[in-house]
């Protein structure tokens, strides 16, 4: 298969029929802007004709996995299956034709469904104010945390700039700690894989501006001290923060705010619809409890005594977040979401998100080491195996996330959280059938024995795919992913290898 459209080209060849022009044609010399802005010569593109564009593009959409060809379980990514009819209501011309300065009486629709989501959003996090701007999981930390310092700054309390972070934290966490000028303390975590919370206690005080936790924690298990630590934040003067990126394990069955913490983000595109990957649009909003609301991104969609809705400011909140009113596309199918599930729906995706969790880890542990495990205690919607003992026999985990490719999966995430070696974060997600997750247990126990028997076969993958292992070193510096490939080729054939 040729690697870009550009060499399916060939002089003179044509592919659409265009109609004739019924416009009078223009010397673009004599009509268009400045001498300097104009273009000098033919702009090159390819001469290629419509099915060859078409065949091109199928193909190469096939040689990259995807979600629509198979499992994905990245661990703290939740990477589940989206329905397709919540894309098809997105895309209705009622709804993503609007344009977002359009006056409040022409967009009704759009407001109504941005009001009634925040309600259900506020109902599954169990807070009471909302704000859907944020446009990421990040973007909602950051304002979450603009809102607890504004609640220490107009409390007088500006010296309250520390954020308590346990060292199993999402990489972005401290990364919106410092955007938000705040320091990152960090926290221990117990043999347990939970908050070491004598630690905590000896870390709060008077600098306090808050905890920022994960809970289920990115182990995958859930903080069985969680209002105790609440407690202990909230005695020293700090409020609670809830990274709630991945909500997939407590849907409809435990709210963060009725955990003791005071404001929470959601991912939109991990629990809520859309999927994620290739940069985006995700969507990232805020709840809280009625202390910080004030503080929320203005404006906000407000119901009037009249039934009708309106985007009104917030005359003391931090400002804007996103240039509009947030990613209108992702809202719509998070609202989708909610409404074709129904609360009782939303409830049985978490449970079975964490049933399958658990059945892969029952059957994973018998060939890889499982830290922090608990007797009788079970894992969340993920969980993190170690590498550690193919690790001593030459085999690293990122050489197994390799050879899954041959047999047709994704990988886990791998090397995070970082307390634990050779990390492996599975999350299979409520989406998948039984057969999938067998299938994938079956490789992965295969994996195992190859690490065994026959090392090589792993440290060499993946060789099954169109491009073969890549040199990490140059491929992080040299950002050209063809020129890599093509040189990964001739070092093979120079040393005489096979080049697959
Ligand atoms: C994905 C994730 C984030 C960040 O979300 P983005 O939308 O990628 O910015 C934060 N915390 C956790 C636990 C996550 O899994």
């Amino acid at each position: 298969m040729k690697g870009t459209i550009f060499e399916h080209s060939r002089q003179g060849k044509r592919g659409p029929e265009l109609p004739a022009l019924d416009v009078p044609a223009v010397d673009p010399a004599s009509a268009l802007g400045p001498e300097a802005a104009l273009r000098k010569g033919p702009i090159g593109l390819p001469e290629v004709t419509e099915n060859e564009v078409m065949r091109h593009y199928v193909t190469v959409s096939v040689r990259n996995y995807h979600l629509e060809r198979g499992m994905y379980p990245l661990g703290s990514c939740t990477m589940k299956y989206n329905p397709k009819l919540h894309e098809t209501l997105a895309r209705l011309p009622g709804l993503c034709g609007l344009h977002p300065s359009l006056p409040d009486h022409a967009v009704q629709g759009t407001l109504e469904i941005m009001h009634r989501l925040g309600e259900a959003l506020c109902e599954i996090t169990g807070f009471e104010a909302v704000t859907l701007q944020p446009a990421a999981g990040a973007q909602g930390e950051l304002t979450g945390l603009l809102l607890i310092r504004s609640y220490h700054v107009e409390n007088g309390q500006d010296e309250r700039r520390e954020i308590l972070m346990p060292d199993s934290a999402h990489g972005t966490n401290p990364a919106s700690c410092a955007l938000a000028g705040m320091h990152v303390i960090n926290v221990g975590s117990n043999e347990r894989g939970e908050v070491d919370v004598e630690d905590l206690a000896s870390k709060v005080g008077p600098r306090t501006a808050g905890l920022m936790l994960t809970n289920p924690n990115t182990l995958g298990i859930f903080e069985s001290r969680i209002e105790e630590i609440a407690a202990v934040v909230h005695g020293a003067g700090g409020l609670v923060y809830m990274d709630g990126a991945n909500m997939n394990a407590l849907m409809g069955i435990a709210r963060p705010g009725d955990m003791g913490f005071d404001v929470c983000h959601l991912n939109l595109h991990k629990t809520f619809s859309t999927p994620h990957g290739g940069g985006g649009p995700g969507s990232g909003p805020v709840a809280c409890i009625p202390g910080l609301a004030p503080f929320l991104p203005g404006p906000c969609v407000r119901r009037r005594e009249d039934g009708s809705y309106e985007l009104a400011e917030r005359a003391t909140g931090i400002g804007r977040m996103l240039a509009w009113h947030g990613q209108i596309g992702v809202l719509y199918k998070a609202w989708a979401y909610i409404r074709s599930l129904g609360a009782e729906g939303l409830r049985e995706v978490s449970e079975n998100a964490v049933l399958n969790a658990n059945y892969l880890r029952a059957r994973l542990r018998e060939r890889f080491e499982l830290p922090y495990a608990v007797e009788g205690r079970h894992c969340m919607h993920e969980f993190v195996l170690s590498g550690d003992r193919q690790a001593a026999r030459g085999v690293k985990t990122l050489d197994m996330a390799k050879r899954l490719l041959d047999y047709g999966l994704h990988a886990p995430t791998v090397y995070f959280p970082l307390i634990v070696h050779e990390a492996l974060m599975v999350e299979p997600t409520e989406t998948e059938s039984l057969e999938s997750l067998d299938a994938f247990v079956e490789a992965m126990l295969s994996i195992a024995r190859e690490v065994d028997e026959e090392p090589g076969l792993v440290t060499d993958a993946p060789v099954n795919t169109p491009v073969l292992r890549l040199d990490e070193v140059r491929a992080a510096r040299d950002l050209d992913v063809v020129l890599t490939v093509e040189a990964e080729r001739l070092a093979r054939e120079e040393a005489g290898g096979e080049a697959g």
